[in-house]
């Protein structure tokens, strides 16, 4: 090697040092619940007085989890990514989505095309193959069971494919030298009364996890990861919910054992982290049984969102009569894939107001509801905003008071060095 090659290696060699990002997810906290809970997550707002806080960050239309995450992989709205609710449409059945359903390339395939080391420590919505070190979510198993679903519903053959992957010896290796066990709990042996308890445990799991991997030797320059049980919390027991608060705190507490992990190492100055949520929360008064109000068809509860196939014009107009009463509203179906927007329809509950399952055998129409806080609002309505940070060495200090969906993805590639030239939107901001 030259002298003049020598130097430019080491060059970049040093650029990549300082292009290295972490992106941790925190599921469902409101720009709202962020800001009011600021004082309490020392962690978190030392990110924020060091780097660039987005005060209300919009959500995805629809803005519940899995469409959230895969915005914030991709970039694109949902009619492109394809990934338009939690449960996808094949055939005349709803599904579970999976990081097959992504149409677009995210982040981490991007990056490992780049040549970079990607790893994905328990992001949803992420396919193996476009990293080269890939955990799976602890929620994706042979069945699917975060802190809120009553029952496991089965998994599709592409969160098995995640749910299976072995994420090798090199993971192994990190772990250990790190003086952590490779090896994950299992859910399955945990009693039901713990399940909430067990989802925190696994969200603190893979914080130790993400420090072990980010202070490697060999650590990657990505590393993707999420925490989930705060939406759990609130789902389950109310917005901003004294334990709802505790599982914040405790996702503070996470983001803080990474941050100690990456100071003691000596490598915190190298490192860009940012983290946001994938939509927002607020409180839910009534719950609508759409089921029970018009039965007979496919229909997916998302939030305040109801999801309808009628193949026939004629059970469209009926559906829009019958849901009326109750202040529901046919929405533009433009948020769905073009092929779907002939059969697949739209539509959105008053404030407050989210679509349910009926309890077993009840014929009502309206009730109580089950998750008395939720998200997937009308589009616009400011409880589906996030919160986001970033900070990091070429991050400018600063905040802006609100920023699309669309735009955290061309951020996150700005920060890692890689081009946005081809995403719909602009950075938030530019890396300095
Ligand atoms: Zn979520």
């Amino acid at each position: 090697m030259g002298y003049r090659t020598f130097i430019h290696t080491l060059y970049q060699m040093v650029d990549m040092a300082h292009n290295k990002l972490l992106v941790i997810m925190i599921d469902g906290i409101s720009a709202e619940d962020y800001a009011l809970s600021a004082a309490r997550l020392p962690h978190l707002r030392g990110l924020a007085e060091r780097g660039f806080r987005v005060h209300n960050l919009h959500a995805e239309v629809i803005g519940v989890s899995l469409p959230g995450r895969t915005s914030i992989l991709t970039g694109a709205t949902a009619d492109v990514s394809g990934v338009y609710a939690n449960y996808l449409l094949e055939g005349d059945t709803f599904r579970y989505a999976t990081p097959d359903d992504v149409r677009v390339p995210t982040l981490p395939a991007r990056a490992t095309a780049a040549g970079l080391d990607v790893a994905c420590l328990g992001f949803g919505m992420v396919r193996p193959e476009d990293t080269t070190l890939f955990k799976a979510p602890w929620w994706a198993g042979e069945t699917i069971q975060r802190g809120r679903d009553a029952e496991p519903q089965p998994a599709s053959p592409g969160l098995l494919r995640a749910a299976r992957h072995d994420p090798g010896e090199r993971f192994r290796e990190m772990c250990q030298q790190a003086g952590l066990t490779p090896d994950q709990p299992v859910f399955d042996t945990f009693p039901d009364a713990y399940k909430p308890f067990f989802g925190l445990v696994a969200d603190h799991w893979m914080a130790d996890r993400v420090g072990a991997v980010a202070t490697a030797a060999a650590a990657p320059d990505l590393i993707l990861t999420e925490f989930l049980i705060t939406d759990s919390f609130q789902h389950d027991t109310g917005y901003r919910s004294g334990l709802a608060q505790w599982a914040l705190e405790q996702a503070d507490l996470a983001v803080g054992k990474i941050l100690q992990r990456l100071a003691a190492a000596g490598v915190l100055a190298q490192w860009h982290v940012a983290v946001l949520s994938d939509h927002g929360h607020s409180p839910i008064a009534t719950a609508l049984y759409p089921r029970n109000i018009y039965p007979g068809l496919t229909m997916l509860c998302e939030g305040s969102f109801l999801l309808a196939l009628c193949d026939e014009a004629a059970q469209h107009a009926a559906l829009t009569a019958a849901l009326a009463p109750y202040g529901v509203q046919p929405y533009p179906n433009t948020c769905l894939p073009p092929e779907l927007r002939q059969r697949l329809h739209t539509f959105v509950a008053p404030q407050q107001v989210a679509f349910e399952d009926a309890p077993a055998g009840s014929t009502a129409h309206s009730g109580p509801p089950a998750m008395i806080s939720s998200h997937g609002l009308r589009p616009g309505a400011p409880g589906d905003d996030r919160f986001a940070l970033f900070a990091g060495p070429r991050v400018p200090p600063g905040h802006c008071a609100t920023a699309a969906a669309v735009q955290v993805a061309p951020t996150l590639a700005a920060l890692l060095g890689l081009s946005t030239a081809d995403y719909a939107a602009a950075p938030i901001f530019m890396p300095v």
